[in-house]
């Protein structure tokens, strides 16, 4: 079995796949400070039992030695040299990639993008991930660094990131983001409120799905795609949302006219994306 773990900023979920990429056992252990990963990670291995292969997901900068260069929502993940030290631990070759990566491939091979040659996967989480494909091929970029979409900088006299800039994409199209736009109110209660036709919420639904279309069609100006999947909580609401982020995208969107339209689609595999897509690496060019 393949065997694929996703490091989350309060919890690692490992998956073992069956040969049809179906999830046929979970584990789940709260995410420890980063001192104590690879032995948070040995036990979930330990847990799944034998494997063939084994990838990880780490949210962050991931170089293609495996090393997490920084990662800000992972407590002391700074320069941690992951693959070497869980190769060492397990007496393995083990892969590791950026987290938004591994929901790309995942939602790729077997989700929402499925087929597509070009194709963005964005999931609107905390912050918000990234991770793209480019000519049937997925893409990483000359350091590994490839798909940091929600640091994408929107408004230059925005609010102030924990990147240390100002204004990126994420400090308003993700679920913290619409919170900030809610004044603070907590995302999930906006959506519901919204959902029950409150006129206020809707509104801030409607300034956020014009944010998340705004980066949305950025991206669209840079690659071409055919289809832009979205994930995250948020989405989950996607009566509310989805519909609204359709409208200003098209408003937005760049001689939309002259131009085939990207298809926007809701992600297809959940929270499981990522420790699907970092079981799948082993599979990947
Ligand atoms: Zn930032």
């Amino acid at each position: 079995m393949k065997i694929g773990i996703d490091v989350g900023g309060t919890k690692c979920l490992g998956v073992a796949l069956d040969e049809n990429g179906k999830v046929v056992q979970q584990v789940r252990l709260p995410t420890p400070h980063a001192k104590e990963l690879g032995d948070t990670l040995v036990e979930i291995v330990a847990q799944l039992g034998e494997f063939s292969s084994l990838g990880i997901g780490v949210p962050g900068l991931i170089s293609p030695e495996g090393v997490i260069r920084a990662s800000p929502n992972l407590v002391g993940a700074y320069e941690l040299p992951l693959r070497a030290l869980m190769e060492e631990r397990l007496s393995r070759e083990v892969m590791i990639e950026n987290d938004a990566t591994c929901a790309a491939l995942a939602e790729w091979q077997l989700g929402a993008a499925k087929g597509a040659t070009d194709a963005w996967v964005i999931t609107l989480g905390t912050g918000i991930g990234g991770g793209f494909i480019s000519g049937s091929v997925l893409q990483r970029g000359a350091h590994g660094f490839a798909g940091e979409v929600g640091h994408m900088v929107v408004d230059p006299d925005g609010p102030v990131c924990p990147c240390g800039r100002r204004g990126c994409w994420e400090r308003f199209a993700s679920g913290n983001g619409l919170s900030f736009l809610a004044n603070g109110e907590k995302g999930e209660d906006v959506l519901s409120r919204a959902h029950a036709g409150e006129a206020d919420a809707m509104s801030v639904v409607d300034t956020f799905a014009q944010w998340v279309a705004l980066g949305l069609v950025n991206l669209t100006n840079m690659t071409d795609p055919e289809v832009i999947v979205i994930g995250g909580g948020v989405i989950v609401s996607a009566d509310v949302v989805m519909p609204r982020v359709q409208h200003w995208f098209e408003q937005l969107l760049y001689s939309p006219q002259h131009r085939a339209h990207p298809r926007l689609a809701a992600a297809q595999l959940g929270e499981h994306a990522g420790a699907i897509g970092a079981a799948m690496l082993c599979t990947t060019v």
